[in-house]
């Protein structure tokens, strides 16, 4: 990777990251690392750097750098970590989990940004990463049980689907809440047991699926009556 010219753009919203409150020293260099700019199409790579979500066709988008280094650091990644990702989107966080962890499986529902993740990732040498096409909200059995688990769109509550196969002593990562804005919750499986902790109230797009939302269909007040969360601390 010579001729980088967004270097001094990456260090300074490293710096703004810093403002903003993540400590996690190795979730900062790695974000110094990966070349944001090339999981955004080429138009609008020159707004890469801000820390703000952007498009990345098929109506989705790549999630906030705040928002990935938060949901990062909530990971407490000390690597060698088998993990899951559901929603590879652009696969930008799927690259700081390939940095950090052993190995990321993750999963996209829409198979033009699966193949597109799948091809950046490859270009940029992650041979820890595998991506499928699919509906994560089902998990991936046959790789089962992760040590960490992140949902990168929005769920109605937290499938037992996915739950189940998270390791004992495991970390998940995952919005929560209505359709059009969650809460950032972890959680972890102690004894078997869920405790769980808010982050921080946000938005991302709807994880689409058997046991996430149903499709959009459209129309002006389309989805935006659903289920409020999953209540309280079990
Ligand atoms: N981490 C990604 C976020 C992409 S947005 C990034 O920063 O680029 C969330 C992604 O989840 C979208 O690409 C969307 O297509 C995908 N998605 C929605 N429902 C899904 C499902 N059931 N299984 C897997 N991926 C899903």
């Amino acid at each position: 990777m010579t001729e980088d010219p967004f270097v001094e753009e990456r260090r300074r919203m490293v710096e703004e990251l810093r403002r903003l409150g993540v400590r996690d020293e190795r979730v900062l260099r790695v974000m110094e690392e990966v070349p944001r700019h090339l999981f955004v199409p080429e138009h609008i790579q020159h707004l890469a750097y801000e820390d703000t979500p952007l498009p990345i066709g098929q109506g989705q988008t790549i999630s906030q750098p705040y928002i990935v280094a938060l949901m990062t650091e909530a990971l407490s990644l000390r690597g060698g970590e088998k993990v899951l990702e559901i929603g590879t989107g652009s696969g930008y966080q799927t690259a700081i989990l390939a940095e950090l962890a052993g190995e990321v499986f993750s999963i996209e529902r829409i198979p033009a940004l699966a193949e597109e993740a799948r091809r950046r990732l490859a270009l940029l040498g992650y041979g820890n990463v595998k991506v499928r096409v699919g509906d994560g909200t089902l998990g991936w059995p046959e790789e089962a049980p992760f040590d960490r688990i992140i949902v990168t769109g929005g769920l109605p509550d937290l499938p037992d689907t996915i739950w189940a196969q998270l390791a004992e002593g495991g970390r998940l990562v995952a919005p929560i809440g209505g359709r059009y804005d969650q809460y950032l919750w972890v959680y972890v499986k102690e004894g078997g047991r869920r405790r769980r902790r808010a982050l921080c109230p946000c938005t991302f797009v709807p994880i689409i699926g058997a046991r996430g939302w149903p499709e959009d269909r459209g129309g002006p007040f389309a989805g935006g009556l659903g289920p409020g969360g999953d209540g309280r601390d079990v």
